[in-house]
């Protein structure tokens, strides 16, 4: 049995005529000879205005609820889809997470998937030929709702690609593939035939949410090809891939932003051992994601500690942080959210040096004023205000000459 994954997000379900869009594809997988799984995000906008309805009932929603609240979306596109596909005489059925079953742990909100049972799936594909399969979300242990984070409709169509061992994994948004930078920011950026997984990781977790950064956990320990491709055309996308000798020839790939993040300073802590951990535990106790620290070289026995966190994580880090402030000795805990990240990521950078001065110089040419800095072995990421975000952005892709095809030079 040949078994296709084909994953859709918000935009490309949002109204009829796109559902209508998306059946073309589905059909002419179909008329392959092929089984297939298609796994539907929500319409768009509909995540964001549960989680908005959610937050006039509740200060800090319970989490737990919260999933079962958002889940309703996936549920909505998944029975519409269905019912369209009936209608032209298709075998399909929708399937909701808890229903495959897509287990996962009980961490409500950003739950993380640890077993898919394929052969209640593929008893299904021996009935169906489509099985209309809703993104986002799974279920517990103990049978509760969960969802796999924002964006998680990827990691799903990743995930169900990887168990199934399907021969094909397509991913179809709003754009034609994985581009050097955001296309909806920088008319110059260019898509990029191919991408790898460590790539693809770095400017997912730097903010390039053309893919869920879970998702692209998944293709690579499983080595799952993704196609990244669009929804309203037949070019082909960006395969997302293992590297190969000719990848690391491209010094820099790819300028990704981060626009929800937040920066919080602690003042004047006592200088010593133990305090940063009495910082960071609880955070990380709560699954706060700290990214970028700094901590000042000490004054008279005290530092300051800077990080920066999602924005949605503001008011609970708030709230954790005044709870440890005595017993870490702060004078004051401020925050900013008018700040955002922005990246330059590529292999080649491995075996090159010099990247991150001709970053900062581009910058400072433009007077970006930076905030913050942070390396890995391929990327380079820097905090600035978010007023300078698409200049940033900008300066970046022009100074590594991204929108020219082929190698870029230091
Ligand atoms: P979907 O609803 O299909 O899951 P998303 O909105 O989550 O789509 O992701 C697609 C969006 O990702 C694009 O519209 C684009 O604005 C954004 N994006 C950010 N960085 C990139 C990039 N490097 N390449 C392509 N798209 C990007
Ligand atoms: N609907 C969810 C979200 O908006 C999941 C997804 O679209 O991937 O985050
Ligand atoms: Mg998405």
């Amino acid at each position: 049995m040949n078994i296709v994954v084909q994953k859709f997000g918000g935009t490309s379900v949002a109204s009829l005529e796109r559902m209508q869009q998306v059946m073309k594809k589905v059909l002419a997988a179909r008329a392959h000879g092929n089984k297939l799984v298609v796994v539907l995000s929500a319409m768009s906008g509909e995540t964001n205005k549960l989680i908005a309805l959610a937050n006039q009932f509740s200060e800090e929603p319970d989490p737990a609820e919260l999933d079962v609240l958002v889940t309703t979306g996936e549920q909505i596109s998944v029975a519409l889809f269905a019912m369209l596909l009936k209608d032209a005489g298709v075998k399909a059925r929708s399937l909701l997470g808890y229903q495959v079953p897509i287990e996962t742990d009980s961490d409500f909100c950003r739950a993380r998937i640890v077993n898919i049972d394929t052969d209640r799936i593929r008893a299904m594909l021996e009935e169906y030929d489509v099985l209309v399969m809703a993104g986002f979300q799974g279920c517990d242990c103990h049978g509760r709702i969960t969802t796999l984070g924002r964006g998680g409709s990827d990691t799903s169509g990743v995930a169900i690609a990887a168990a199934l061992k399907a021969d094909t994994c397509e991913i179809y948004t709003d754009v034609d593939g994985v581009y050097t930078t955001d296309p909806n920011i920088c008319s110059q950026a260019r898509k990029l035939s191919r991408v790898t997984y460590d790539e693809m990781l770095e400017m997912a977790s730097m903010g390039a949410k053309v893919l869920q950064i879970r998702s692209v956990e998944f293709a690579k320990k499983y080595n799952v090809p993704v196609h990244v491709r669009s929804t309203f055309s037949d070019e082909p996308g960006t395969m997302v891939i293992q590297e190969d000798k000719s990848m690391e020839a491209v010094l820099v790939s790819g300028i990704a932003y981060d626009k929800d993040q937040a920066r919080v300073t602690v003042y004047d802590v006592i200088d010593q051992p133990g305090v940063a951990a009495a910082i960071f535990g609880p955070l990380a106790e709560d699954g706060i994601l700290v990214d970028m620290i700094i901590q000042n070289t000490s004054r008279e026995g005290r530092t300051d500690m800077t990080f920066t966190i999602p924005r949605a994580d503001l008011k609970k880090t708030m709230r954790i942080l005044e709870g440890t402030k005595a017993q870490i000795g702060a004078k004051d805990i401020q925050y900013d959210t008018g700040v955002c990240k922005v990246s330059v990521i590529g292999v080649g950078m491995r075996n090159h040096s010099g990247v991150a001065a001709k970053a900062f110089a581009a910058l400072s040419k433009e007077n970006v004023n930076i905030l913050m800095i942070s390396t890995s072995e391929i990327k380079i990421t820097c905090l600035i205000e978010e007023k300078y975000m698409a200049l940033a952005v900008h300066t970046l892709h022009e100074a590594f000459e991204l929108g020219k095809n082929g190698t870029n030079a230091c």
